[in-house]
C-alpha cells in the first residue's frame, strides 16, 4: 500500500511503519477534514514514530489545515500510542471512549454524538466487541472509519477477556445499518466495493467459527488449544494466540447461552 493516499476530499490515509501478522501492512492513520476549511483531526495516530509523525504533518501542510484533535478508535497501542505525545505536540485534546486514553485535558466520547469540525462533522458510532471501548467514526460522505472492527484483509479478532462476541455481532449490524459508502480500516486497504456485503461476510464468518467449535465439541470435550489447532490449522502459527482469544470469546458466548459447559483443566464440552 502507498504510504499516503487521499481517499476522498474528506480523508487521507497515512500508513504507519509497523507491519506485523496482526497489524497487516501497519496501522492506518487518517487525517480528516473538509477541503479548504483549515481544520483537520487525526484518527488513530498509531505508533509514536518520528517518520510517521512527519508524514502526517506533511498531509496537514498539503491540506493547509491546523490539527484540532486526535481521535482514537480504541486503546490498543498500535492505534493509541502516539495519542498523548501528538496531543501535547500540537496542543490539542485527545478524544476517545476510554478515559485513560483521553487523558487529563482530553475528551471522553459518547456514542451518538457528532463532533463538529469546520465545514463538516464526524459521527461517533459505538462498535464494542474487538475491545470494550471501540468506536467508529462516520464521515458526512457516508464512509466509516472502523478501526479494528473490520480489517481490509482477513477478519478481525474478538479479544479475550476484554472483547465480547455478542457486542461484536451487534456492532457489525449497527455499522451495516448505517449503509456505509466505504469502510476505512485500521489495517489493510480501504473497502469501497459493497461494504455491506463485507459486514454480511463478517457476520457469516462468526457464525461459521461458532459452528466449527460446536462440531468439534460434538466429537468430545476439548481444550481451547486443541480447538485452535484444528480450526486454525491452515493459518500461520503466529496468529494462533489471537485465534485463541477469539475462540475463548466465542466459548464465553456459548457458555452464556448454556450450549457449552466448562469442565476442569480448561476443557470445554457440549452442554
Ligand atoms: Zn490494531
Amino acid at each position: 500500500m502507498p504510504r499516503t493516499a487521499e481517499l476522498e476530499p474528506l480523508a487521507t490515509r497515512v500508513l504507519a511503519p509497523n507491519p506485523s501478522p496482526m497489524t497487516l501492512d501497519g496501522t492506518n492513520t487518517y487525517v480528516v477534514g473538509a477541503a479548504g476549511s483549515g481544520q483537520a483531526v487525526v484518527v488513530d495516530p498509531g505508533p509514536a514514530d518520528a517518520g510517521h509523525l512527519a508524514a502526517v504533518e506533511a498531509v496537514l501542510t498539503t491540506r493547509d489545515a491546523r490539527l484540532v484533535a486526535v481521535l482514537v478508535t480504541h486503546h490498543h497501542g498500535d492505534h493509541a500510542e502516539a495519542a498523548a505525545p501528538w496531543g501535547r505536540r500540537f496542543g490539542v485534546p485527545v478524544a476517545a471512549a476510554d478515559p485513560a486514553v483521553a487523558g487529563p485535558g482530553g475528551r471522553v466520547l459518547t456514542p451518538g454524538e457528532r463532533l463538529p469540525l469546520a465545514g463538516t462533522t464526524l459521527g461517533v458510532v459505538a462498535t464494542p466487541g474487538h475491545t470494550a471501548d471501540h468506536l467508529a467514526f462516520r464521515l458526512e460522505s457516508g464512509a466509516v472509519l472502523v478501526g479494528d472492527h473490520v480489517l481490509g484483509r482477513g477478519t478481525s479478532v474478538v479479544t479475550h477477556p476484554e472483547g465480547d462476541v455478542l457486542a461484536y455481532l451487534a456492532s457489525l449490524r449497527r455499522v451495516h445499518d448505517l449503509g456505509p459508502s466505504a469502510l476505512y480500516c485500521g489495517h489493510g486497504p480501504e473497502l469501497t466495493e459493497d461494504p455491506q456485503a463485507v459486514l454480511d461476510f463478517y457476520l457469516a464468518h462468526r457464525a461459521h467459527r461458532e459452528q466449527q467449535l460446536l462440531d468439534l465439541l460434538a466429537d468430545g470435550p476439548r481444550t481451547v488449544g486443541e480447538m485452535v489447532a484444528e480450526v486454525y490449522a491452515a493459518v500461520p502459527r503466529e496468529v494462533w494466540p489471537a485465534a485463541a482469544q477469539s475462540t475463548r470469546a466465542t466459548l464465553d458466548k456459548l457458555v452464556a447461552e448454556q450450549r457449552v459447559v466448562p469442565q476442569a483443566a480448561g476443557v470445554f464440552a457440549l452442554a
